[in-house]
């Protein structure tokens, strides 16, 4: 590493401006500390982005929704002077299966629900809806046994960490409507983006246990797009410190001593500081040479924690029809693209958005295709939930986050079958667990780091919080 240092040197450095570190950045100055953030994009907010469409509409490519229980994501929201509104469940969703069309009112809760929709107002099969309950009944047992900070001492957790939520749920039943709820919450539950066969049934659980669906994530939205709140965050930063947000920088090593811990980024720049915040998604800390190396263990967890595959889709219109027809915009279904789709607009319907999700392998398949099919595929599920008008929208936007190589997946990180009851109970150390213990004078933040709502803004926040409450007192010793 080369001996010349390029800038000046703070107090603690952060890698990583999305959420997670500008929230550590803010809390770390507020505590009289001085700190930089290195970006690798030449943009902050990493998952957390609005773009604005052809048709002026702004819209969020990353995340979007605040939960009814996401108290620290609200509180910034309104720290910042950003405005939030309720998401639009007003009226009938539709379901689609197996080729056919429903409209359903929702459920009062999740938990009684049938993936948000009322099972007593589907007409299938009696056998098929008690197939269904049953299944969610032996989950949520499994939920509530799950130990969410030491998720590898639940009763059998070697056994349940071993088998894949496809295989616990084949046990169960061979309904496949039984089954489309956990599958559901594999691919485009909050916590998702993965295949019911590709992670544990230990793991789908914990998920539920520190990231409840049955919360409401999905209950508000900020005006002006989720991503103002990352560009509010670093202006601020900005008119404090103008030197403290540096873009372009991916950082490459990480060197620490007793004295300090000095970076290396791409353009060869070397920075020195006492201590360093490593705020990005967990596949993206092993692109970062450290020395001393993490531990075998740190590095076997983070070979086991793929991000999921997610495009998300957003497709802007003239005027929220499917209001007018008393819907909702919520569709769920076995669609070949779109498995999800959301009102994304607030109360006055302008601008008036659907945002749809595809996950796991679909999202691959898709994206290997030509723009065109793309695109006709994509029209033509928008069509099946939400019929004729949807064909043409004013804009169509696709955001592969598998494409994007400083998020490499989206929504969030997931474990392989087998890793919560080997690497991961021998990373956590001192953490005492969930995620790895800190390296030294490298401490972990981002969303994947939180013990509550990982994976989510919240999360985020929590986690950034948390770096910064340990770095201070590192600093204070
Ligand atoms: C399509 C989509 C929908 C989502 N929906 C929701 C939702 O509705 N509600 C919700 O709560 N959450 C949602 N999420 C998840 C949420 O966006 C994330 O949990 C959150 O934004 C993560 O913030 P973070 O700061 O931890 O990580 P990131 O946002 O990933 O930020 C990490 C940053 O680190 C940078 N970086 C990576 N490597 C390096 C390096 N070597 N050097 C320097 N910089 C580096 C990246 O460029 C990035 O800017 C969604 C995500 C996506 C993609």
């Amino acid at each position: 590493m080369p001996a010349e240092l390029s800038r000046p040197e703070r107090d603690v450095l952060i890698v990583g401006a999305g959420l997670s570190g500008l929230v550590a950045a803010r809390e770390l100055r507020a505590r009289g500390l001085s700190v930089a953030l290195l970006e690798a994009r030449t943009r902050v907010g990493g998952r957390m982005v609005s773009a604005r469409t052809r048709d002026g509409s702004i819209v969020d490519l990353g995340g979007q929704w605040g939960g009814a229980s996401h108290h620290r994501f609200a509180a910034l929201v309104e720290e910042l002077g950003l405005e939030r509104f309720p998401s639009h469940y007003d009226g009938h969703g539709v379901f689609h299966w197996q080729g056919r069309r429903h409209e359903v009112p929702l459920a009062a809760s999740f938990a009684d629900s049938l993936l948000f929709f009322e099972p007593s107002a589907l007409e299938f099969p009696a056998d098929e809806l008690a197939a269904t309950r049953t299944l969610h009944a032996a989950f949520s047992e499994l939920v509530a046994s799950v130990n969410p900070q030491q998720p590898w001492l639940t009763p059998q957790a070697d056994a349940l960490d071993q088998l894949s939520v496809a295989a616990w749920a084949a046990r169960h039943t061979s309904i496949p409507l039984a089954r489309l709820p956990l599958d559901w919450l594999c691919r485009v539950g909050g916590s998702g983006g993965f295949e019911p066969w590709e992670a544990s049934i230990l793991h789908l659980a914990w998920t539920q246990a520190v990231a409840p669906q049955a919360e409401s994530p999905e209950a508000w939205l900020v005006r002006g797009g989720a991503g103002s709140v990352a560009q509010a965050l670093a202006a601020e930063l900005q008119r404090q410190d103008p030197g403290c947000l540096q873009l372009g920088q991916a950082v490459l090593q990480i060197e620490q001593n007793p004295q300090g811990v000095t970076l290396l980024s791409g353009d060869g720049q070397c920075q020195r500081a006492r201590l360093v915040i490593v705020a990005v998604p967990p596949p993206l800390r092993l692109a970062i040479r450290f020395e001393p190396p993490l531990p075998a263990a740190q590095r076997a967890l983070l070979q086991r924690s793929p991000m999921g595959g997610m495009t998300k889709i957003l497709a802007t219109y003239a005027r929220p029809f499917w209001r007018e027809r008393g819907l909702n915009g919520l569709g769920i279904g076995d669609r070949p693209a779109l498995e999800l789709t959301a009102d994304s607009g607030p109360p006055e319907g302008q601008p008036a958005v659907l945002a749809s999700f595809v996950a796991g392998e679909r999202a691959l398949r898709l994206g290997a295709l030509p723009a065109a099919e793309r695109r006709r595929l994509i029209l033509a599920d928008l069509v099946a939930y939400w019929g004729p008008e949807a064909a043409t929208p004013r804009d169509l936007v696709e955001q592969p986050w598998a494409e994007e190589p400083w998020s490499s997946g989206a929504f969030t990180s997931f474990l392989s079958p087998g890793s919560w009851s080997g690497p991961a109970r021998l990373a956590a150390g001192e953490s005492g667990g969930p995620g790895p213990a800190d390296h030294g004078r490298v401490l972990w933040a981002g969303s994947e780091a939180s013990p509550r709502w990982p994976g989510y803004f919240e999360g985020a926040i929590e986690a950034g919080l948390a770096a910064a409450t340990r770095a201070a007192a590192v600093l204070a010793c």
